[in-house]
């Protein structure tokens, strides 16, 4: 597929290639969507196989981002940043001022931080060159470590699956299998246990699994597994692609409901799930919460503001399957549609003129002589 080709299966409006060698950066920016707002999204270092791997996950993860923030409630767009690089070994002071140079050329089009690879330090060098960032370490005006914002949203929205499959979303002695004890996982055991649930988990670190485990009265099993669990909830908080042709044959689970990235392996599989009766959470609106965070970040950080809007995810979990149901569709395209409501929703909004939104009686002629807005 030609670049154009694949912005325009994506409906992207930008890619943009950044290139130092002298510091050693090659990263590409992906903007989606900017209907909402100038696009925010996270930063990822990863050794790509090469520069079309680069780039196509830049354009996917861009893409997810509209989605998310669309249905977080936050007024910014879809954008992602990757650094084609390995984390372990090359980074540098001047490969994130680098990269910070290259935000700034946008001019806030895009807004990055933290994401697979990086950490909140690494963007302290980067804030040298702009300002357009989020995620940084609370000494430096950021909001710290967002995976117990996920947690809580990913908790909320698990009590929402709950209600809508058995009518109460009351955890107590319910069984929840988790996969992935690092920093969402092992935050949602604690919150599961102490609502009362019966946990099973499992890592891949088995250690780290049996310290979660040990901590809050769990059941460990080996990764393989988990699928095999008989359980209310299955939910994932490891890797992307866990839901797919060979896994949900085995899945013994009413939900599925959990913290990570692209869980499906393909949208497909939505379908594939309501065929056997199990409720499927759509990744991007449970996980929100560490977006949600981020984006408050840029109003001002409140931290009763984000735990209010991120207990939001459980209304919008109900609403997505409310649509569902209605209309015969998965709760991935009840999603999708709500999605493209609250996008035509703020795009009809430009057809009123708002003083402030293009050039002003008396003004200045346009630069460039271009239409009005
Ligand atoms: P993490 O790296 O801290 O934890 C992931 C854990 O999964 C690790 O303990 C790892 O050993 C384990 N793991 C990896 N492969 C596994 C496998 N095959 N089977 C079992 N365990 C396996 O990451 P995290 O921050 O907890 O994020 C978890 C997921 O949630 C990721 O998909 C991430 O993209 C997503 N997510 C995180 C946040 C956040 O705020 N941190 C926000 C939104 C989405």
């Amino acid at each position: 597929m030609s670049v154009f080709e694949a912005m325009a299966a994506g409906g992207h409006r930008q890619l943009v290639f950044c290139y130092d060698p002298a510091a050693g950066l090659r990263a590409i920016m992906a903007v989606h969507d900017t209907t909402l707002g100038p696009g925010l999204g996270g930063c990822r270092m990863w050794p790509y196989a090469g520069e079309e791997e680069a780039m196509e996950d830049a354009l996917r993860l861009s893409q997810g981002m509209t989605a998310k923030s669309a249905l977080a409630g936050v007024n910014y767009g879809g954008a992602k940043v990757v650094i084609w690089g390995d984390p372990g070994r090359d980074k540098s002071e001047a490969l994130f001022r680098a990269l910070g140079r290259f935000v700034q050329t946008l001019g806030g089009l895009v807004i990055t931080g933290t994401d697979a690879g990086t950490n909140p330090e690494d963007f302290v060098a980067a804030r040298w060159e702009t300002p357009y960032l989020v995620g940084l370490p609370p000494a430096y005006g950021g909001s710290g470590d967002s995976s117990e914002t996920t947690a809580y949203g990913v908790f909320v929205g698990i009590r929402a699956c709950l209600e809508e499959v058995y009518g109460d979303g009351d955890l107590r002695g319910r069984r929840v299998a988790v996969q992935g004890c690092g920093k969402v996982g092992g935050k949602l055991v604690r919150r599961l246990a102490e609502a009362g649930a019966e946990v099973t988990v499992t890592d891949v670190d088995g250690e780290r699994a049996r310290a979660v485990a040990r901590r809050h009265g769990a059941r460990v099993v080996e990764p393989g597994a988990i699928y095999d669990v008989p359980c209310d909830v299955f939910a994932p908080c490891a890797l992307g692609g866990v839901i797919n042709d060979q896994t949900i044959p085995r899945l013994r689970c009413r939900v599925v409901a959990g913290a990570a990235n692209n869980q499906l392996a393909e949208p497909r599989h939505a379908a594939a799930l309501q065929d056997r009766q199990i409720l499927y959470a759509p990744d991007y609106v449970i996980n929100a919460g560490g977006l949600i965070q981020v984006a408050d970040e840029l109003d001002g950080y409140d931290r009763d503001r984000v735990m209010r809007k991120t207990a939001a995810i459980g209304p919008m979990l109900r609403a997505i399957f409310r649509i569902a149901r209605e209309r015969s569709i998965t709760t991935l395209e009840a999603a999708e549609w709500m999605v493209r409501r609250r996008l035509a929703g703020a795009a009809a909004l430009r057809t009123f003129y708002r003083p402030g939104d293009g050039p002003e009686p008396g003004g200045p002629p346009p630069a460039g002589g271009e239409a009005p807005r």
